[in-house]
């Protein structure tokens, strides 16, 4: 029989007709001994090893087919070690987070006192609430998630306002009016870019009969600076027209109780889910992934008779959460409960002291070899469209050229950037445990 392979073993680019690579006397290699071949070296299942195998065999390269299964292998979901100091780093999953969990049912639906179904939302709505002062919360998928539920929800296609100045794009094309259009909101903007008062919400609330509501949204990942102005929630909350809040990164408290003394004054400017509800806010949402350093979720906390209505509404049940994401939220807020918050990485690496720093990556510099590797300061970003201008002190290791993409094909991959045409890694965003990992990777890519 003639093997299969034979059609792919034609040199295709010289056209047809064209001579056999090798002499037709030579096989070419079956799929599935280059396939088992590959076994030893690429730990992918024998499917794929096969499928690297086919491919290589079809391009006539049979050779290639290690780097294509190292390829594949490459393109799965795997850890890598970030020393990019962007410490919400979107491209890499933002926050960072633990994740250890053997096989087991959950009480994700049942109340264990009556052994009723009840709602999965529960278990989380009583941490949010004693956060936030809220009196009730819902968690979804994401933080566009949330604005598009609480919009659909509050509006019911009566007109919201919103200020000019607010109008903005997240990255990963979240934009509010194309979100406020998907609710069915009517779009009613008000103001400049630059400055809205008060008095222009009043005068379009006494325009349009029947407003459903004001949003607010935090201008996360840019600022007006200069001749601004913006209204405060606590004023706006005085229209008698329900004002919802978005504020994006997920800070909850501004008093940050969970740290050791005062706020840290990067948070200054920073609007908090229990200060807005405070203000008067109907409901805020947030995104689980920013500042709140969990799992990638949504959260809309805020009065009772609008998370009930958001409960009940269908896209409720099209973005809620499973059971991964509720449990990982649930150790993060947790956590701020017991004010642990060394156990949320995104506190740890946010609050990791300079000497601290200093010491890690004299260690890594040290066995990577002084003249390779140089101590140096720099700055961290808080990343993930927070907190845009904020500059953390940082302590990295900056070795010659540009190393970036041997670092990568380490393992695990390690993502650096550059700074005065140096390789730089920021100890800032990098777990301690991960320092070895980081000298090694250095180590061999200098080479
Ligand atoms: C980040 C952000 C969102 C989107 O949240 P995701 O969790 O990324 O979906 C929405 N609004 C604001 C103000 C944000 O900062």
């Amino acid at each position: 029989m003639r093997p299969l392979q034979a059609v792919g073993w034609i040199n295709m680019s010289a056209g047809s007709g064209a001579e056999p690579l090798r002499p037709p006397t030579q096989r070419p290699p079956s799929v599935d001994a280059v396939a088992r071949g590959l076994a030893a070296d690429v730990d992918l299942p024998q499917a794929l090893l096969v499928e690297a195998a086919r491919e290589a065999i079809a391009a006539g390269d049979p050779a290639s087919a290690g780097q294509r299964a190292e390829n594949s292998r490459r393109r799965l979901l795997l850890p890598v070690v970030n020393a990019t100091g962007v410490l919400l780093h979107t491209n890499l999953g933002r926050a960072p987070l633990a994740v250890h969990q053997d096989a087991t049912a959950w009480n994700l639906e049942m109340d264990l006192e009556s052994g009723e179904r009840s709602s999965r939302q529960a278990h989380l709505a009583q941490l949010v609430q004693a956060l936030t002062g809220a009196e009730d919360a819902l968690v979804v998928n994401n933080g566009a998630g949330a604005v598009l539920l609480v919009l659909s929800v509050v509006s019911g296609g009566r007109p919201v306002i919103v200020s000019r100045g607010e109008l903005v794009e997240i990255g990963g094309e979240f934009r509010v009016p194309e979100i406020m259009a998907l609710s069915g909101a009517q779009l009613v903007e008000v103001g400049t870019t630059n400055r809205t008062r008060v008095a222009d919400y009043q005068e379009a609330v006494q325009r349009h009969s029947e407003v459903a509501a004001i949003l607010k949204v935090h201008q996360s990942n840019y600022r007006i600076v200069g001749f601004t102005a913006s209204a405060p929630v606590r004023q706006l909350a005085e229209l008698r027209v329900p004002v919802l809040a978005d504020l994006g990164s997920g800070l909850l408290d501004a008093g940050v109780p969970w740290l050791e003394g005062p706020p840290p004054a990067w948070l200054a400017s920073e609007p908090a889910a229990r200060q807005t509800l405070e203000a008067g806010a109907a409901a805020v949402t947030f995104s689980g992934d920013k500042l709140l350093g969990g799992p990638q979720a949504g959260i809309v906390a805020g009065r009772r008779s609008v998370i009930a209505a958001c409960a009940a509404h269908p896209l409720a049940r099209a973005l809620r959460p499973g059971v991964m994401v509720l449990g990982a939220l649930q150790e993060v807020l947790l956590a701020y409960l017991r004010r642990d918050v060394r156990s949320v990485p995104f506190w740890r690496m946010a609050t990791a002291p300079l000497d601290r720093l200093e010491e890690r990556a004299h260690g890594v510099a040290d066995s990577v070899g002084p003249s390779r590797a140089e101590v140096v300061d720099c700055v961290s970003v808080a990343g993930g469209g927070s907190l845009p201008g904020l500059e953390l002190p940082s302590v990295g290791v900056a070795a010659a050229g540009d190393l970036r993409p041997a670092l990568r094909g380490w393992e695990p991959s390690v993502v650096a950037r550059m700074q005065d045409g140096r390789t730089l890694c920021d100890l800032r965003t990098v777990e301690p445990a991960q320092d070895k990992v980081l000298a090694a990777a250095l180590a061999a890519a200098g080479r």
